[in-house]
C-alpha cells in the first residue's frame, strides 16, 4: 500500500508553513493594512493571490479535474524540485531516472544532493518496466518518466508506466510537457486509480507562453497539501496569472497551433528522410524530432555558422550521432532543410 505519511521527510510533515497577510484574513474588505504593501494603486502594488484560485478553477475546467489536485509552480522546475525536497533526504534517499530524457531532473537531484540510480530506456527508448523495479531499493522515492519523452520524442507505453505505478511505493513523476502534441489523454484522467501519481505539464510549449514560467503538477489532494506547504508564498506573480488566464479563454487557438506545428512535422519528416546524411529520423509524438545524422557535432557547427540552431544531443546515452529539432514556422523549416541540403 502507498503511504504518503511514509513517503514524506519528517522535517516537512511536522512544518509549521509561513501563513500570509492573504492566508489570515480572505474575503472581501474595503481596507487593507495587513501586509505593508505600498497603498497607492500602481495595478501591481498588491501582492498576487498566493493560491491562484481563478487560474486552477479555469484549468480544472479545460482538464477536467478539482482544483484541489492542482499545483502551479515557476514553470515545470518548481515542482520537480518541491517532490525533491518533500520526499528525498539528502545524502540518504535516491531517484530513478530512465536515460536519456529532460535533464532537469538530474539537475534537480544533485542540487538537492540525492543520488541518482541511473538506468536506460529501451533501444525503442520505452521503458523497461522490470528493470526499473529492480533498481529500487527501500530508499528510493521518486521516479521519473517524460512521456512523450524529451530527447527521443516518443510515448511510453501507458500499460508499463500502469505497472510501475501498481508496484513502486514512491512516487511516479509521469512529465507530459508534449502531451498537447499527441491524441491521446494521458495519465490525468488516472489520478484517481493511483495515489502515488503525479503528472507534469506546462504552458511552456504548446501555449505558448514559455517566457511566463507557467508550470501545473496533477495529483491527488494529500500530495498538492505536500507542496503548498513548502512552496515560496506568492511563487506566480500577477503578471504570469493574469496571462495565463486570458491565454486559457483562447483554447482554440493553441490547438491550431498545434495542428499545425504537427503538420509541420510529417513535412520536415519527409523531408530530413530524403537527405543523403540522415540515417533515421525517429517517430514524433512531440514539437521536435530526433534526427540520426552523420557527423552530427560537425553538421551542429555548421548550422550555427549559417544562424540555424538545433541541439546537438550527440552526446547523450543511446542518441550516437543525433541532432534534436524543434519544429518551427514553416518558413524556419525551409531554412533549415536548405541549408542541411547545402552541407
Ligand atoms: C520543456 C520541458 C518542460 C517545461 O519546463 P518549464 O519549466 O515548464 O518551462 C518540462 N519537461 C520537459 C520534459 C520538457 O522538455
Amino acid at each position: 500500500m502507498f503511504d504518503l505519511q511514509k513517503l514524506v521527510r519528517k522535517n516537512v510533515l511536522n512544518l509549521k508553513p509561513y501563513s500570509s497577510a492573504r492566508d489570515e484574513f480572505q474575503g472581501q474588505a474595503s481596507v487593507y493594512l495587513d501586509a505593508n504593501e505600498n497603498p497607492f494603486e500602481t495595478g501591481y502594488n498588491r501582492y498576487p493571490d498566493p493560491h491562484q484560485v481563478e487560474l486552477k478553477k479555469k484549468l480544472g475546467h479545460i482538464k477536467k479535474v478539482n482544483p484541489e489536485n492542482i499545483f502551479l509552480g515557476n514553470g515545470s522546475d518548481e515542482p520537480i524540485d518541491l517532490l525533491f525536497r518533500a520526499c528525498c533526504e539528502p545524502g540518504i534517499d535516491n531517484v530513478v531516472i530512465p536515460q536519456p530524457t529532460y535533464g532537469m531532473y538530474t539537475v534537480s537531484a544533485n542540487i538537492n544532493n540525492v543520488a541518482i540510480k541511473t538506468i536506460n530506456l529501451t533501444n525503442q527508448f520505452d521503458v523497461d518496466v522490470e528493470q526499473t523495479l529492480t533498481t529500487c531499493d527501500t530508499n528510493t522515492k521518486l521516479i521519473f518518466l517524460c512521456s512523450p519523452n524529451n530527447p527521443s520524442g516518443n510515448l511510453l507505453t501507458q500499460s508499463r508506466i500502469e505497472k510501475i505505478l501498481s508496484e513502486f511505493k514512491g512516487l511516479v513523476i509521469v512529465d507530459e510537457a508534449y502531451i498537447d502534441f499527441t491524441d491521446y489523454n494521458g495519465f490525468v484522467p488516472l489520478l484517481n486509480r493511483y495515489p502515488n501519481l503525479v503528472v507534469l505539464q506546462t504552458l511552456s510549449k504548446a501555449w505558448g507562453l514559455a517566457a511566463i514560467r507557467l508550470g501545473i503538477c496533477f495529483a491527488s489532494k494529500e500530495i498538492i497539501q505536500v507542496l503548498n506547504k513548502i512552496k515560496a508564498p506568492y511563487n506566480i506573480s500577477l503578471l504570469s496569472q493574469k496571462v495565463a488566464s486570458e491565454a486559457l479563454d483562447k483554447e482554440t487557438e493553441k490547438n491550431k497551433w498545434v495542428k499545425q506545428i504537427i503538420e509541420e512535422r510529417s513535412k520536415l519528416q519527409v523531408e530530413l528522410q530524403k537527405l543523403k546524411t540522415v540515417q533515421h529520423v525517429y517517430p514524433s509524438d512531440a514539437n521536435f524530432l530526433l534526427v540520426k545524422i552523420s557527423a552530427a557535432a560537425k553538421v551542429y557547427q555548421k548550422l550555427v555558422e549559417r544562424g540555424v540552431i538545433v541541439r546537438d544531443r550527440s552526446n547523450v546515452v543511446l542518441c550516437d550521432n543525433c541532432l534534436r529539432i524543434t519544429v518551427g514556422t514553416p518558413t524556419e523549416n525551409q531554412i533549415l532543410i536548405r541549408e542541411l541540403s547545402a552541407l
